[in-house]
């Protein structure tokens, strides 16, 4: 018989030759770099059985496993500790995956910004920010974000895609290779994406960064930030490790925080702060203040009484530019004035300085400069910057 179709069914579209789905690039991605991609204690065990199945001495595991995080090689030919018939095996079994540096731009105050291409052609940022004693990096954990909160630069370019573990902790092992001046001591998730919609990457990275024979920081000193994805809150919340949490709050109350992230249609606040609960260590809200929306001394009463509630410290953070047209950051008198009010109230709260405003710092604002100028980094937006990096590039530091 002529079967009709159904009134409805989707027509299935012709897609381009050689279309490749999100997920599809991500499983491309993630099998340039298979042993970058998995824990050490994995990586041990592939690396591990491979070298047994080769004949070799079980001695070469002991050589071979710091190559990957510790004392990171960009490829094993560099490991001259190895035999040359191991290194070229290595090189054709077990490639190691990279990032490149397309841009790496240094600011006034120390922060360094890094634009990676990646193997499919999208673009991540990374930010190394200094202080004190510390350097802490700013990792990305998806290609654009899904989330479009209205005052975020990433939020405007949507999801391109989830990014693989080895190209989340390869952020900080692409810095380790670059020989940026010492290794990183803080590792915080605040950079494009959110990394509660790509758990099972983002669980793997976690582990690299933080195990003693990966990245080695310690857990205390790695924080994810999360607008509040619950059935992934809960997943990190069982972690044994002391990951912190920092939850991006931004509005006291539903109705506000609905107008600035369309995430509040989905997972609730009052849900969000009662899934804290499941967490051990104390989380730190964050609250960019934008005048006139947040920044009222209403906001100011609700915003102490939910971070008394949840025993959550505030990181009160001026609005960057660049991401949020139409919305006017508050003046820096009344973010101290607000930060004082709730320190009155008996909240824990610190307001945070800008840092890297010359350099579009902000999440987001690099990939969009560049995407904007057709890959081009437009010349007024140079600033400081180092030419579009490459290696060599990378070894130099303006004023070091
Ligand atoms: N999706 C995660 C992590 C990425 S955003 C999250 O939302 O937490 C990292 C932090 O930068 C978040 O607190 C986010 O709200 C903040 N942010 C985004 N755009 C900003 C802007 N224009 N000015 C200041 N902070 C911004």
């Amino acid at each position: 018989m002529n079967a009709e179709p159904v009134a409805g069914s989707a027509q299935v579209s012709k897609l381009p030759e050689g279309y490749r789905t999100p997920s599809q690039r991500l499983a491309d991605v993630a099998a340039r770099s298979p042993i970058l991609n998995v824990t050490p204690a994995e990586a041990s065990r592939l690396l591990g059985e491979w070298l047994t199945a080769r004949g070799e001495s079980g001695y070469r595991l002991t050589q071979i496993l710091p190559r990957l995080w510790q004392r990171p090689v960009r490829a094993w030919s560099e490991a001259r500790e190895l035999p040359a018939a191991l290194r070229t095996a290595l090189d054709a079994e077990w490639p190691l995956g990279a990032l490149v540096p397309e841009v790496r731009r240094e600011s006034q105050d120390g922060t360094v910004k890094y634009l990676w291409r990646l193997a499919d052609g999208e673009a991540i940022e990374s930010v190394a920010i200094p202080e004190g004693a510390r350097r802490t990096v700013c990792i990305s954990s998806q290609a654009g974000c899904p989330l479009a909160c209205s005052f975020c630069a990433t939020g405007t370019m949507g999801l391109k895609r989830n990014l693989a573990a080895w190209e989340i902790a390869g952020q900080v092992r692409e810095l380790l290779l670059a020989a940026e001046p010492a290794k990183p001591t803080n590792v915080v998730f605040m950079g494009m994406g959110e990394p509660l919609l790509n758990w099972p990457a983002v669980a793997t990275a976690l582990t690299v960064l933080n195990h003693p024979e990966g990245l080695g920081i310690g857990a205390r000193h790695i924080t994810v930030s999360t607008v509040g994805i619950l059935p992934s809150l809960a997943l990190l919340a069982k972690r044994t490790e002391q990951f912190r949490l920092a939850l991006s709050l931004h509005a006291p109350t539903s109705a506000t925080r609905l107008a600035l992230m369309p995430i509040e249609k989905r997972y609730r606040l009052p849900d969000v702060l009662a899934a804290l609960k499941a967490f051990r260590r104390r989380v730190t809200f964050e609250y960019v203040l934008i005048e006139g929306v947040n920044d009222r001394d209403e906001d100011l009463a609700a915003l102490a009484k939910i971070a008394k509630g949840a025993g959550a410290m505030v990181n009160l953070l001026p609005l960057h530019p660049g991401g949020a047209p139409g919305l006017v950051p508050t003046p820096r008198p009344r973010i101290a004035s607000f930060a004082a009010a709730l320190r009155r109230r008996g909240v824990e709260a610190v307001a945070r300085k800008s840092r890297g405003l010359d350099i579009a710092a902000a999440c987001g604002q690099l990939r969009i400069l560049r995407d904007e100028a057709g890959g081009e980094v437009p010349a007024e937006a140079h600033g400081d910057v180092d030419e579009p990096a490459g290696v060599r590039e990378l070894t130099h530091r303006p004023g070091a």
